[in-house]
């Protein structure tokens, strides 16, 4: 039997490294264990960006996490030295009763978030490459950029392990068994047996079971993003000329890119938000690509961003890890109060990677949070 810690992570990918990083600050004795190695390519966190927005289409209830979150990504900023948070301003299009529109509207309202709606004419005249049809709209946020998920996840553990964390690569969690008393648990990985007293899971589309335990279905699923190179080059895409954007086509399916930056520089970053996601597991997920999506994806380019739709460089598979309602589960686990568990971001939770950190810090050390997490409770699944 090992040293005995305070808290044991499963899983330092986008959610595990800030959980290891903030319980590592907070003075608390840390082992994180991860089956493969940092920053890796094999789960949701690598494509090298990921969009970070505030009024938010999905719920207002997550804009005080996004603020908290911005605050964050600025303080790791700071201390590392590195620029994880890129902002480049953002731009959410498209018919004016979509979810993409409507829905950012009613968050920016209900948080006074400053914002500027545009019709299809000035969004084409601030934005010379977007050819959004008459009768589309926009809402332009300035604080929106994109944040860099491998450079986070390395940056979060570099600084968590100068705080004195223990992290193991390469090694694989068997299992898990909490002690009764409430307090405890021991671990078992291919290599060691560990105890700890509190246990965070943060096992992204390996979280099927532990979601299942504590009655959540979990659907993961395969999604692409790709990049291509402009027509006419690359200069208007480019961050200082161009926004990460959502935009939802007249059919109301929804895409989203990047400016390009150092990474593929010589082309962005785009991919649709849902569509055309195939389940699968971890195990099974198919890596390849295939010249009927790469098409699909250049019809619609053709309509609202035809400039795009130039040579084709690169793609990556993902994986999303769906909820039923594809809001977050962060919570206690209800039957063991030691152990606490970080699921089910469903493919739009990396923005808010710093301040989950900060959220199941709280939870493994004080039992609870101020941050309003209600929203995520597995509860809200169970049918009386
Ligand atoms: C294509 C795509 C685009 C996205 N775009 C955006 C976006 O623009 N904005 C946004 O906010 N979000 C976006 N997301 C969502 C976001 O990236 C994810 O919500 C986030 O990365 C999930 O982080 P995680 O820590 O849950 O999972 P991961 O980062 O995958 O981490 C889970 C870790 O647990 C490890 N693990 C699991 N089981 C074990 C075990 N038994 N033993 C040891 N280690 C284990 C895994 O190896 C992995 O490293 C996107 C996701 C995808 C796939």
């Amino acid at each position: 039997m090992g040293k005995t810690y305070d808290v044991i992570i499963i899983g330092l990918g986008g959610m595990g490294s800030t959980t290891a990083y903030q319980l590592a600050k907070r003075g608390k004795r840390v082992l994180g264990i991860e089956q493969f190695a940092p920053a890796h390519d094999q789960g949701s966190s690598h494509g090298g960006s990921r969009i970070y927005r505030q009024a938010y289409f999905e719920d207002p209830a997550y804009v005080p996490l996004l603020l908290r979150a911005y605050e964050l990504w600025e303080e790791i900023k700071r201390e590392s030295g590195r620029e994880l948070l890129t902002v480049t301003g953002g731009l959410m299009m498209g018919p004016p009763d979509s979810q993409t529109v409507a829905g950012s509207i009613k968050s920016a309202k209900q948080w006074n978030l400053p914002y500027e709606t545009l019709s299809a004419a000035e969004v084409h005249k601030r934005f010379p490459v977007f050819t959004p049809s008459p009768n589309q709209v926009a809402l332009y946020e300035k604080k929106a950029g994109f944040v860099r998920p491998e450079l986070s996840v390395y940056t979060h553990l570099v600084e968590a392990e100068k705080h004195g964390a223990d992290l193991r690569f390469f090694e694989k969690v068997r299992s898990w068994e909490p002690h009764s008393s409430g307090e405890g648990v021991t671990v078992v990985t291919e290599s060691g047996t560990f105890e700890a007293g509190k246990l965070v899971i943060t096992a992204g589309a390996w979280s099927s079971q532990i979601l299942k335990d504590i009655g959540v279905s979990l659907e993961v699923e395969r999604q692409v993003m790709m990049f291509f190179e402009p027509i006419g080059g690359v200069e208007p895409y480019r961050v200082g000329h161009f926004p990460i954007y959502i935009w939802e086509a007249d059919d109301y399916t929804q895409l989203y890119g990047f400016p390009s930056f150092d990474l593929r520089g010589e082309g962005a970053k785009v991919a649709f938000f849902r569509k055309g996601g195939v389940p699968c597991t971890p195990e099974t997920i198919d890596r390849n690509v295939y010249t009927e999506e790469i098409q699909t994806l250049r019809d619609y380019l053709e309509q609202g961003l035809p400039s795009l739709s130039g040579r084709f460089l690169e793609a990556k598979t993902c994986m999303y890890a769906n909820t039923p309602d594809q809001h977050f589960v962060i919570c206690r686990h209800p039957d063991y109060e030691q152990v606490n568990i970080a699921a089910g971001f469903s493919g739009h939770g990396f923005k808010f990677a710093s301040v989950i950190g900060e959220i199941m810090a709280d939870l493994a050390i004080d039992g609870s949070t101020k941050h309003p997490i209600d929203l995520f409770r597995p509860q809200r699944f169970v049918h009386h």
